[in-house]
């Protein structure tokens, strides 16, 4: 979906899109990891993103609802993890501006529309500002190298950074046996009564010569 910088006002224009509308669950899906077993059927999906301008600074807010099809980093599980980003992106066409910069909040913490603070540096990303104090956070400039702006890449962009570095199926997953592959969240496998104790028992016998005085 792509909105030509033209098209957008000072009033501003907000879109709404969810599953039906295919770029939005084609960029959501592009976050996915890869799985042996697709997903069936649509993923939920709500997401409005509201785009004005201010001078030459395209200020982008919006917020999604959707699930990101994970693999769990013990198990390695395929899980759907509830993904809903929170964000605000300011974008420009001039490549001097695209730096370290912040809308301004009135009293009410309303954004009052004006962009302020130091133009420089080269930072890429716009913080995501879910559950953080708003208040005089910096954002940083992107840089529009064209004269549109790709939505799917900004919904791509954002449910990424909400993907964790390790994910887990849940909270407790237990993982699989290095020793014999088996799934030991269905229970425990036959190599638990060989190891006694400790699971870390198998390591004694791993001992790296100690270099003792
Ligand atoms: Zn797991
Ligand atoms: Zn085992």
């Amino acid at each position: 979906m792509r909105v030509y910088l033209h098209e957008i006002t000072e009033q501003g224009t907000e879109l709404k899109f969810g599953q039906d509308d295919t770029w939005a669950p084609a960029a959501v899906a592009r976050a996915d990891e890869q799985s042996p077993q697709p997903r069936k059927g649509t993923r939920p999906l709500e997401g409005r993103i509201f785009l004005r301008k201010v001078d030459e600074v395209v200020v982008l807010d919006g917020n999604l609802r959707t699930e990101v099809e994970l693999l769990c980093s013990r198990c390695a599980t395929p899980f759907a993890l509830a993904c809903s980003p929170n964000f605000q992106t300011l974008l420009c066409r001039d490549p001097a501006m695209a730096g370290i910069a912040h809308v301004d909040k009135d009293k009410q913490g309303r954004s009052t529309g004006k962009v302020v603070g130091r133009l420089h540096g080269h930072a890429r990303h716009a913080h995501d500002f879910e559950g953080q104090d708003q208040k005089n956070a910096d954002l940083d400039i992107t840089y529009l190298a064209e004269d549109w702006i790709e939505l799917g890449d900004v919904v791509t962009e954002q449910v990424q950074l909400l993907v964790p570095f390790q994910p887990l199926c849940e909270e407790g997953c237990k993982g699989i046996c290095a020793n014999c592959g088996a799934d030991l969240n269905k229970g425990r496998c036959a190599c638990s009564k060989l190891q006694k104790n400790s699971p870390f028992s198998a390591l004694k016998n791993l001992r790296v010569p100690a270099s003792h005085s």
